[in-house]
Protein backbone atom coordinates (compact mmCIF):
# COMPACT_ATOMS: atom_id res chain seq x y z
CA UNK A 1 0.00 0.00 0.00
CA UNK A 2 2.65 2.98 -1.20
CA UNK A 3 0.39 4.82 -4.00
CA UNK A 4 -2.98 6.69 -3.19
CA UNK A 5 -4.83 8.77 -5.76
CA UNK A 6 -6.79 11.96 -5.96
CA UNK A 7 -8.76 14.15 -8.13
CA UNK A 8 -7.46 17.54 -8.53
CA UNK A 9 -9.03 20.97 -10.01
CA UNK A 10 -7.24 20.89 -13.31
CA UNK A 11 -8.83 24.12 -14.32
CA UNK A 12 -11.50 26.71 -13.53
CA UNK A 13 -14.50 26.03 -15.29
CA UNK A 14 -16.07 29.00 -17.28
CA UNK A 15 -20.00 28.26 -17.08
CA UNK A 16 -20.84 24.82 -16.67
CA UNK A 17 -18.04 22.41 -15.38
CA UNK A 18 -16.55 19.63 -17.81
CA UNK A 19 -14.48 16.69 -17.95
CA UNK A 20 -11.76 18.73 -18.36
CA UNK A 21 -11.86 20.89 -15.29
CA UNK A 22 -10.85 17.35 -13.11
CA UNK A 23 -7.68 15.47 -13.10
CA UNK A 24 -6.47 12.46 -11.38
CA UNK A 25 -3.29 11.84 -10.21
CA UNK A 26 -1.47 8.84 -7.63
CA UNK A 27 1.04 9.92 -5.20
CA UNK A 28 3.17 8.09 -2.55
CA UNK A 29 1.09 7.22 0.37
CA UNK A 30 1.31 9.82 3.26
CA UNK A 31 2.29 9.61 6.55
CA UNK A 32 0.75 11.24 9.99
CA UNK A 33 2.34 12.75 12.70
CA UNK A 34 1.37 13.56 15.89
CA UNK A 35 -2.15 13.97 16.16
CA UNK A 36 -2.62 12.62 13.18
CA UNK A 37 -4.51 10.29 11.34
CA UNK A 38 -3.94 8.37 7.70
CA UNK A 39 -7.54 7.41 6.73
CA UNK A 40 -8.47 5.46 4.10
CA UNK A 41 -12.24 7.08 2.31
CA UNK A 42 -15.31 5.16 2.26
CA UNK A 43 -17.75 6.99 0.72
CA UNK A 44 -17.34 10.54 -0.70
CA UNK A 45 -19.48 12.83 -0.18
CA UNK A 46 -20.54 15.40 -3.53
CA UNK A 47 -21.88 18.50 -2.64
CA UNK A 48 -23.53 21.88 -4.94
CA UNK A 49 -21.11 23.80 -2.37
CA UNK A 50 -17.93 22.49 -4.80
CA UNK A 51 -18.92 24.97 -7.48
CA UNK A 52 -17.99 27.66 -5.83
CA UNK A 53 -14.32 25.89 -4.87
CA UNK A 54 -13.98 25.51 -8.26
CA UNK A 55 -14.21 29.36 -9.00
CA UNK A 56 -11.52 32.26 -7.68
CA UNK A 57 -14.79 34.57 -7.10
CA UNK A 58 -15.00 35.98 -3.70
CA UNK A 59 -17.23 33.80 -1.52
CA UNK A 60 -17.94 32.79 2.02
CA UNK A 61 -14.97 30.27 1.72
CA UNK A 62 -11.40 29.80 0.60
CA UNK A 63 -11.21 28.54 -3.56
CA UNK A 64 -9.31 25.27 -4.39
CA UNK A 65 -6.23 26.22 -5.78
CA UNK A 66 -5.34 24.79 -9.24
CA UNK A 67 -3.69 22.13 -9.16
CA UNK A 68 -4.98 20.93 -5.40
CA UNK A 69 -7.32 17.97 -4.61
CA UNK A 70 -10.90 19.10 -4.86
CA UNK A 71 -12.53 19.49 -1.27
CA UNK A 72 -14.99 17.18 0.18
CA UNK A 73 -16.17 15.68 3.55
CA UNK A 74 -16.39 11.51 3.33
CA UNK A 75 -16.55 8.81 5.87
CA UNK A 76 -13.41 7.29 6.27
CA UNK A 77 -11.76 4.40 7.81
CA UNK A 78 -8.53 4.87 9.98
CA UNK A 79 -5.66 3.06 8.90
CA UNK A 80 -2.72 4.40 10.96
CA UNK A 81 -3.00 6.52 13.92
CA UNK A 82 -0.82 9.02 15.95
CA UNK A 83 -3.58 9.92 18.81
CA UNK A 84 -3.95 7.65 21.63
CA UNK A 85 -7.65 8.21 21.06
CA UNK A 86 -8.03 7.02 17.81
CA UNK A 87 -7.49 3.12 16.87
CA UNK A 88 -7.76 1.40 13.38
CA UNK A 89 -10.44 0.62 11.95
CA UNK A 90 -12.15 3.29 13.96
CA UNK A 91 -14.80 5.38 11.34
CA UNK A 92 -14.55 8.83 11.25
CA UNK A 93 -16.22 11.57 9.30
CA UNK A 94 -13.78 14.53 7.60
CA UNK A 95 -12.89 16.82 5.14
CA UNK A 96 -10.41 14.53 3.32
CA UNK A 97 -11.49 16.08 -0.22
CA UNK A 98 -11.79 13.54 -2.90
CA UNK A 99 -9.21 11.08 -2.67
CA UNK A 100 -8.55 7.62 -1.50
CA UNK A 101 -6.40 8.10 1.68
CA UNK A 102 -5.55 11.41 3.33
CA UNK A 103 -3.81 12.61 6.21
CA UNK A 104 -6.59 14.57 9.00
CA UNK A 105 -5.91 16.14 12.23
CA UNK A 106 -8.07 14.45 14.93
CA UNK A 107 -9.16 17.93 16.31
CA UNK A 108 -10.65 18.58 12.55
CA UNK A 109 -12.60 14.92 12.41
CA UNK A 110 -15.62 13.11 14.35
CA UNK A 111 -16.27 9.78 15.22
CA UNK A 112 -18.97 7.75 13.37
CA UNK A 113 -20.74 4.78 15.42
CA UNK A 114 -21.79 2.03 13.23
CA UNK A 115 -25.44 1.19 14.74
CA UNK A 116 -28.53 0.96 13.35
CA UNK A 117 -28.54 3.42 10.97
CA UNK A 118 -26.41 3.48 7.82
CA UNK A 119 -23.00 4.88 8.34
CA UNK A 120 -23.56 6.86 4.98
CA UNK A 121 -26.65 8.82 6.35
CA UNK A 122 -24.42 10.65 7.83
CA UNK A 123 -23.21 12.75 5.17
CA UNK A 124 -26.79 13.34 4.21
CA UNK A 125 -29.81 13.49 5.90
CA UNK A 126 -27.83 13.15 9.45
CA UNK A 127 -24.86 15.56 7.91
CA UNK A 128 -24.11 18.80 6.49
CA UNK A 129 -27.34 19.12 4.06
CA UNK A 130 -29.58 18.00 6.88
CA UNK A 131 -28.50 20.05 9.59
CA UNK A 132 -28.44 23.04 6.64
CA UNK A 133 -32.26 21.60 6.22
CA UNK A 134 -32.87 21.54 9.83
CA UNK A 135 -31.41 24.69 11.19
CA UNK A 136 -32.48 27.10 8.01
CA UNK A 137 -36.20 26.15 8.86
CA UNK A 138 -36.52 26.49 12.32
CA UNK A 139 -34.15 29.81 12.54
CA UNK A 140 -35.17 31.55 9.56
CA UNK A 141 -38.66 29.38 8.44
CA UNK A 142 -40.52 29.05 11.65
CA UNK A 143 -43.41 26.73 9.97
CA UNK A 144 -46.28 27.01 11.56
CA UNK A 145 -49.73 24.48 11.96
CA UNK A 146 -51.74 25.36 8.86
CA UNK A 147 -49.18 27.64 6.69
CA UNK A 148 -47.88 26.81 3.60
CA UNK A 149 -44.09 25.88 3.01
CA UNK A 150 -42.82 25.32 -0.82
CA UNK A 151 -39.11 24.50 -1.25
CA UNK A 152 -37.14 23.91 -4.51
CA UNK A 153 -34.89 21.43 -5.05
CA UNK A 154 -36.85 19.19 -2.96
CA UNK A 155 -36.18 15.60 -4.12
CA UNK A 156 -32.48 16.04 -2.81
CA UNK A 157 -31.17 15.91 0.71
CA UNK A 158 -31.81 19.44 2.21
CA UNK A 159 -35.03 19.83 0.08
CA UNK A 160 -36.31 16.63 1.20
CA UNK A 161 -35.57 17.00 5.26
CA UNK A 162 -37.04 20.48 4.47
CA UNK A 163 -40.88 19.21 3.23
CA UNK A 164 -40.84 16.20 5.90
CA UNK A 165 -39.70 19.17 8.87
CA UNK A 166 -42.46 21.35 7.79
CA UNK A 167 -45.17 18.52 7.70
CA UNK A 168 -44.57 17.49 11.44
CA UNK A 169 -44.44 20.99 12.17
CA UNK A 170 -48.60 20.86 10.90
CA UNK A 171 -47.50 23.16 7.68
CA UNK A 172 -48.17 22.00 4.38
CA UNK A 173 -45.56 20.80 2.03
CA UNK A 174 -45.24 21.78 -1.39
CA UNK A 175 -42.39 20.33 -3.51
CA UNK A 176 -40.66 22.09 -6.51
CA UNK A 177 -38.29 19.22 -8.39
CA UNK A 178 -36.98 18.04 -11.73
CA UNK A 179 -39.22 15.52 -13.23
CA UNK A 180 -42.51 13.45 -12.65
CA UNK A 181 -40.41 10.65 -10.63
CA UNK A 182 -39.13 13.00 -8.20
CA UNK A 183 -42.49 14.52 -7.43
CA UNK A 184 -44.60 10.95 -6.83
CA UNK A 185 -41.44 9.91 -4.80
CA UNK A 186 -42.24 13.28 -2.73
CA UNK A 187 -45.77 12.28 -2.21
CA UNK A 188 -46.07 9.18 -1.84
CA UNK A 189 -42.63 8.19 0.11
CA UNK A 190 -41.94 11.76 1.68
CA UNK A 191 -45.40 12.47 2.44
CA UNK A 192 -45.16 16.19 0.86
CA UNK A 193 -48.65 17.01 0.09
CA UNK A 194 -48.56 18.13 -3.08
CA UNK A 195 -45.15 18.56 -5.99
CA UNK A 196 -44.74 20.45 -9.47
CA UNK A 197 -42.11 19.61 -12.16
CA UNK A 198 -40.35 22.58 -12.49
CA UNK A 199 -39.30 21.67 -16.26
CA UNK A 200 -43.32 21.95 -16.73
CA UNK A 201 -44.52 24.50 -19.26
CA UNK A 202 -47.14 25.80 -17.39
CA UNK A 203 -45.06 25.43 -13.87
CA UNK A 204 -45.83 29.07 -12.55
CA UNK A 205 -49.76 28.36 -13.06
CA UNK A 206 -49.69 24.94 -11.76
CA UNK A 207 -47.25 25.92 -8.32
CA UNK A 208 -50.13 28.83 -8.11
CA UNK A 209 -52.64 26.31 -8.38
CA UNK A 210 -51.17 23.77 -5.27
CA UNK A 211 -50.75 26.86 -3.16
CA UNK A 212 -54.70 28.24 -2.99
CA UNK A 213 -53.69 30.48 0.19
CA UNK A 214 -50.37 31.78 -0.90
CA UNK A 215 -46.86 30.76 0.43
CA UNK A 216 -45.70 31.48 4.15
CA UNK A 217 -42.24 30.12 3.72
CA UNK A 218 -40.27 30.05 0.29
CA UNK A 219 -37.29 27.34 1.21
CA UNK A 220 -35.26 28.56 -1.48
CA UNK A 221 -32.17 26.44 -3.20
CA UNK A 222 -32.27 26.89 -6.43
CA UNK A 223 -32.99 30.52 -7.70
CA UNK A 224 -33.06 31.38 -11.40
CA UNK A 225 -36.67 30.72 -13.14
CA UNK A 226 -38.26 29.39 -9.67
CA UNK A 227 -37.95 33.01 -8.34
CA UNK A 228 -40.99 34.67 -10.48
CA UNK A 229 -43.00 32.07 -9.88
CA UNK A 230 -42.93 31.85 -6.26
CA UNK A 231 -42.76 35.89 -6.02
CA UNK A 232 -46.20 36.76 -6.33
CA UNK A 233 -47.71 34.34 -4.30
CA UNK A 234 -45.56 35.01 -0.88
CA UNK A 235 -47.76 35.89 1.53
CA UNK A 236 -47.52 39.27 3.89
CA UNK A 237 -44.94 38.17 6.64
CA UNK A 238 -43.52 35.49 4.86
CA UNK A 239 -39.80 34.04 5.17
CA UNK A 240 -37.26 33.02 2.74
CA UNK A 241 -34.49 31.10 3.85
CA UNK A 242 -32.11 31.62 1.26
CA UNK A 243 -29.95 28.04 1.32
CA UNK A 244 -28.54 27.86 -2.15
CA UNK A 245 -29.13 29.18 -5.51
CA UNK A 246 -27.59 26.11 -7.62
CA UNK A 247 -29.14 27.78 -10.84
CA UNK A 248 -26.73 30.73 -10.71
CA UNK A 249 -23.76 28.75 -9.63
CA UNK A 250 -22.37 28.30 -13.16
CA UNK A 251 -22.86 32.63 -13.92
CA UNK A 252 -25.50 34.85 -13.60
CA UNK A 253 -27.03 35.59 -16.52
CA UNK A 254 -27.52 38.73 -17.94
CA UNK A 255 -30.15 38.27 -20.39
CA UNK A 256 -33.83 38.22 -19.58
CA UNK A 257 -36.03 40.67 -17.14
CA UNK A 258 -34.65 41.96 -13.80
CA UNK A 259 -36.11 41.03 -11.02
CA UNK A 260 -34.58 42.84 -8.64
CA UNK A 261 -37.08 46.04 -8.05
CA UNK A 262 -40.21 43.33 -7.94
CA UNK A 263 -38.58 41.62 -5.98
CA UNK A 264 -37.87 44.83 -3.50
CA UNK A 265 -41.16 46.57 -4.15
CA UNK A 266 -42.99 43.01 -2.94
CA UNK A 267 -40.47 42.70 0.06
CA UNK A 268 -41.80 46.23 1.45
CA UNK A 269 -45.64 45.89 0.57
CA UNK A 270 -45.94 42.26 1.84
CA UNK A 271 -43.41 42.77 4.89
CA UNK A 272 -41.25 39.81 3.89
CA UNK A 273 -38.07 38.22 5.72
CA UNK A 274 -35.63 36.86 3.37
CA UNK A 275 -32.16 35.85 4.96
CA UNK A 276 -29.27 34.04 3.62
CA UNK A 277 -27.59 31.55 5.80
CA UNK A 278 -24.32 29.33 5.89
CA UNK A 279 -25.13 26.38 8.03
CA UNK A 280 -21.58 26.89 10.03
CA UNK A 281 -22.58 29.61 11.47
CA UNK A 282 -25.28 27.72 13.51
CA UNK A 283 -22.79 24.77 14.61
CA UNK A 284 -22.11 25.58 17.69
CA UNK A 285 -25.71 26.65 18.89
CA UNK A 286 -28.00 24.10 17.24
CA UNK A 287 -25.97 20.87 15.95
CA UNK A 288 -26.40 18.75 19.34
CA UNK A 289 -29.77 19.24 19.40
CA UNK A 290 -30.13 18.48 15.59
CA UNK A 291 -28.82 14.92 16.14
CA UNK A 292 -30.90 14.59 19.10
CA UNK A 293 -34.44 15.30 17.28
CA UNK A 294 -33.53 14.05 13.95
CA UNK A 295 -31.33 10.46 14.44
CA UNK A 296 -34.20 9.10 16.31
CA UNK A 297 -36.81 9.57 13.42
CA UNK A 298 -33.79 8.25 11.04
CA UNK A 299 -33.68 5.46 13.37
CA UNK A 300 -37.53 4.18 13.57
CA UNK A 301 -38.10 5.63 9.32
CA UNK A 302 -40.03 7.90 10.24
CA UNK A 303 -38.03 10.50 8.65
CA UNK A 304 -37.08 8.97 5.11
CA UNK A 305 -33.85 9.88 3.19
CA UNK A 306 -32.61 8.72 -0.50
CA UNK A 307 -28.94 8.40 -2.02
CA UNK A 308 -27.67 8.54 -5.20
CA UNK A 309 -24.39 6.29 -4.88
CA UNK A 310 -21.76 6.25 -7.41
CA UNK A 311 -18.97 3.84 -7.67
CA UNK A 312 -15.26 4.88 -7.68
CA UNK A 313 -13.62 7.86 -7.26
CA UNK A 314 -13.08 8.02 -10.67
CA UNK A 315 -16.83 8.80 -11.23
CA UNK A 316 -16.96 11.54 -9.05
CA UNK A 317 -16.41 14.61 -11.76
CA UNK A 318 -19.59 13.37 -13.93
CA UNK A 319 -21.41 12.72 -10.64
CA UNK A 320 -20.54 16.33 -9.69
CA UNK A 321 -21.27 17.85 -13.20
CA UNK A 322 -24.75 15.46 -12.96
CA UNK A 323 -25.88 16.53 -9.87
CA UNK A 324 -25.35 20.57 -11.06
CA UNK A 325 -28.10 19.32 -13.70
CA UNK A 326 -30.28 17.69 -11.67
CA UNK A 327 -29.21 14.09 -13.22
CA UNK A 328 -28.80 12.81 -9.06
CA UNK A 329 -32.14 11.24 -7.51
CA UNK A 330 -31.52 12.12 -3.52
CA UNK A 331 -27.64 12.97 -1.44
CA UNK A 332 -25.03 11.79 -4.25
CA UNK A 333 -21.91 10.03 -2.45
CA UNK A 334 -18.76 8.15 -4.18
CA UNK A 335 -18.42 5.14 -2.47
CA UNK A 336 -14.76 3.86 -2.56
CA UNK A 337 -15.38 0.22 -0.70
CA UNK A 338 -16.10 -3.10 -2.60
P1 LIG B 1 -29.38 18.34 -4.41
O1 LIG B 1 -29.05 16.92 -4.23
O2 LIG B 1 -30.80 18.76 -4.25
O3 LIG B 1 -28.84 18.71 -5.88
C1 LIG B 1 -29.06 19.90 -6.45
C2 LIG B 1 -30.43 19.95 -7.16
O4 LIG B 1 -30.70 21.26 -7.57
C3 LIG B 1 -30.48 19.15 -8.45
O5 LIG B 1 -30.69 17.79 -8.23
C4 LIG B 1 -31.68 19.78 -9.12
O6 LIG B 1 -32.87 19.16 -8.63
C5 LIG B 1 -31.65 21.21 -8.61
N1 LIG B 1 -31.25 22.13 -9.67
C6 LIG B 1 -30.15 22.07 -10.45
N2 LIG B 1 -30.14 23.08 -11.34
C7 LIG B 1 -31.26 23.80 -11.10
C8 LIG B 1 -31.83 24.94 -11.70
N3 LIG B 1 -31.23 25.57 -12.73
N4 LIG B 1 -32.99 25.41 -11.22
C9 LIG B 1 -33.61 24.79 -10.20
N5 LIG B 1 -33.11 23.68 -9.58
C10 LIG B 1 -31.95 23.19 -10.03
O7 LIG B 1 -28.46 19.27 -3.50
P2 LIG B 1 -28.50 19.59 -1.94
O8 LIG B 1 -29.78 19.13 -1.32
O9 LIG B 1 -27.23 19.13 -1.37
O10 LIG B 1 -28.46 21.19 -1.95
C11 LIG B 1 -29.62 21.93 -2.26
C12 LIG B 1 -29.27 23.42 -2.20
O11 LIG B 1 -28.86 23.76 -0.88
C13 LIG B 1 -28.14 23.83 -3.13
O12 LIG B 1 -28.45 25.09 -3.68
C14 LIG B 1 -26.95 23.96 -2.19
O13 LIG B 1 -25.98 24.85 -2.67
C15 LIG B 1 -27.64 24.45 -0.94
N6 LIG B 1 -26.90 24.20 0.29
C16 LIG B 1 -26.67 25.26 1.12
C17 LIG B 1 -26.03 25.10 2.31
C18 LIG B 1 -25.87 26.27 3.22
O14 LIG B 1 -25.19 26.15 4.25
N7 LIG B 1 -26.47 27.42 2.90
C19 LIG B 1 -25.49 23.78 2.71
C20 LIG B 1 -25.88 22.71 1.81
C21 LIG B 1 -26.52 22.93 0.62
P3 LIG B 1 -34.21 19.09 -9.50
O15 LIG B 1 -33.80 18.84 -10.91
O16 LIG B 1 -34.96 17.97 -8.88
O17 LIG B 1 -34.89 20.41 -9.31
Amino acid sequence: MSAYWRIVLASRPAGAPTLDNFRVETGRMPVPTSGQLLVRTLYLSIDPYMRGRMSAAPSYAQPVAVGQTMEGEAIAEVVQSRDPDFHEGDLVRSKVGWCTHAIVDTRHVSRIQPDAIPITAYLSVLGMPGFTAYVGLKVIGQPKPGETLVVSAAAGPVGSLVGQLARLAGARAVGIAGGAMKCRYLMTTLGFDSAVDRHAEDFARVLQELCPDGIDIYFENAGGATWPAVLPLLNRYARVPVCGLIALYNGVSQAGRDWLPDTMLTVLRRSLLIRGFINTEFVSEHYSEFLREIEPMVATGRIRYREHMVDGLDAAPSAFIGMLEGRNFGKVIVKLVQ
